[in-house]
């Protein structure tokens, strides 16, 4: 069987399919080409907005860039030779996006502008029934790959509902809305801020950053490809491994300063703290932008603009914390009125509570959402007890602190296609996640944590409102390739096709 035609017009009880995944980012693209590899061609992707690409389709904001080196995050099956830059703009990477949905020929799959709205489980049919702002439609395996940094996470303060200027977050950036000559005040210092905060400076009247925590910052070592180098990765493929595995190797080492001996983290500070002293002279700023938590508690942040940005005449960095937001101005803890024009929240996303979790439903009705209890559970990050062929791409604890995700992605992708062998082989209808097993894993999961940089008591959105960390995979990425390799069928109750 082949993927349904592209649109809404064949929606219908008769729209039943294999497979059914749900966002055409990194992870619903590469999934489905392996999938296609290994010969599953009845695929559909939901696509709630009207382009590919996920997180690159929608941060477009200035100075957008991934902050893991290109060579490595890129897709394993399709390498790419013409990145321009050693850590690629976020145009660049939404075209390689763009070429590889061309080159798998997977924009015939992809429903765009369809929404899952809801997927319950029947226990009769042993299938997913779907509805969609397209219509209802089934499939026997439902893959959620709706991202877990999609939902902007946006800040409660007092007033900003308020505020007559323009609002916006830094993952709906209002190219329409021209800053130049504005004032403008940024909420938040973490990663997407850095990146653009820089960029919109020299454009605006005054810029006041308002920071809750500094940051650690260290030094970007981005530079352009040179054209020998592009040389060689268009002509030798081997050499384009080499190099990606040398990334890849050098990153995993991170893992023993994060994981296993948090003082190394103590030397990466110094290097840290002297970034920021080649950068800021002002000592009163130095103190400000100076983190008094253990590095890579938080995300450490890369950036070699961000600090001069601060220390350019217009821009004023501000610690007191934020009362409120008047018509036009934001006011502090200490009664400081700041005027602005336009405030962007640079307050990230809600990796903690994905909104797909609230419209998927096991057969006693309760959504995954309320299955979790406020705080996610899983299997290797994938499956989840009671939601039987389902599979989560980017589940809980599967978030790294130092590498690709797209490498995480990968490895998922040989878990389901390996589970969907294993089904079709078999002659097996479900796969369900047993309870015990997925207590066991999330109970690993916590002790590998709790001895981690990331539970030395700092406030990051890596912790859940628990203050479980359910977000970060605490081991080197090769294990968790080992570990997905196989479709471990011993782990799942199985349900014979009749
Ligand atoms: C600004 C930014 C920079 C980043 N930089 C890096 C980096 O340098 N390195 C790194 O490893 N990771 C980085 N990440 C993490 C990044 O999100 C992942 O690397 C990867 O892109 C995630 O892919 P995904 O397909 O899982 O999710 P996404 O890219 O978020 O895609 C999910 C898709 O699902 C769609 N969707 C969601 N819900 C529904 C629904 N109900 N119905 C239909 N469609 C739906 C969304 O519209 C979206 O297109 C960054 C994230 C952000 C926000």
């Amino acid at each position: 069987m082949t993927g349904a035609p592209a649109h809404d017009e064949t929606s219908g009880p008769s729209d039943h399919h294999r497979v059914v995944i749900v966002g055409a980012g990194f992870g619903g693209i590469a999934l489905a080409i392996r999938l296609q590899r290994e010969g599953v061609e009845d695929i559909v992707i939901l696509e709630k907005e009207h382009d590919l690409g996920g997180t690159w389709y929608v941060n477009t904001y200035p100075g957008c860039q991934c902050d893991v080196p290109s060579l490595l995050y890129s897709l394993e099956c399709a390498p790419n030779a013409e990145w321009t830059r050693t850590f690629a703009p976020q145009p660049e990477i939404e075209e390689y996006q763009r070429g590889v949905a061309d080159r798998f020929d997977l924009k015939r799959l992809i429903r765009f502008g369809t929404e899952l709205t809801g997927a319950d489980w029947d226990p009769e049919g042993r299938r997913w029934s779907i509805d969609t702002s397209g219509g209802r439609m089934s499939a026997d395996v439902l893959i959620l790959a709706a991202g877990f940094l999609s939902e902007p996470s946006l800040p409660a303060i007092d007033g900003l509902d308020r505020f007559e200027g323009t609002v916006f977050h830094s993952a709906r950036w209002r190219h329409d809305h021209d800053l130049g000559g504005e004032r403008v005040a940024v909420i938040g210092t973490g990663a997407s801020a850095i990146q653009f905060v820089p960029a919109i400076q020299p454009d605006v009247s005054h810029l006041t950053v308002f920071q809750r925590t500094p940051p650690w910052v260290t030094a970007r070592p981005d530079r352009a490809f040179k054209e020998w180098e592009h040389r060689l990765l268009r002509r030798s493929p081997l050499a384009a491994r080499v190099m990606r595995a040398r990334i890849y190797w050098s990153r995993e080492l991170l893992v023993l300063m994060f994981t296993r001996y948090p003082r190394l983290a103590k030397l990466a500070a110094a290097g840290a703290r002297k970034h920021l002293e080649a950068q800021v002279d002002d000592p009163e700023l130095r103190q400000k932008l100076t983190p008094d938590y253990a590095l890579g508690c938080k995300r450490v942040l890369l950036s070699n603009e961000y600090f001069p940005a601060l220390c350019q005449p217009n821009t004023e960095l501000v610690t007191e914390p934020i009362r409120e937001v008047l018509p036009h101005a934001i006011v502090t803890a200490d009664g400081v009125e700041h005027p602005a024009d336009t405030i962007i929240l640079g307050t990230g996303f809600e990796a903690t509570e994905p909104p797909v979790a609230r419209r998927v439903r096991a057969a006693d009705g309760r959504t995954m959402r309320e299955h979790w209890d406020g705080s996610m559970k899983s299997y290797l990050g994938t499956t989840v007890a009671e939601f039987p062929n389902l599979f989560l791409i980017i589940g809980p604890n599967t978030g790294l602190g130092h590498s690709s995700m797209i490498f995480m992605i990968e490895s998922q992708a040989n878990y389901v296609v390996d589970a969907l062998k294993t089904m079709a082989a078999r002659n097996i209808a479900s796969v369900s996640v047993r309870p015990e097993a997925m207590a066991g894993f999330d109970e690993e999961m916590q002790h590998k944590l709790s001895r981690t940089v990331w539970s030395t008591g700092c406030a990051s959105w890596y912790l859940d409102a628990s203050g479980r960390n359910t977000t970060l995979w605490p081991d080197f990425t090769w294990q968790y390739r080992q570990r997905t390799r196989r479709f471990d069928a011993d782990r799942y109750l199985l349900s014979r096709a009749t």
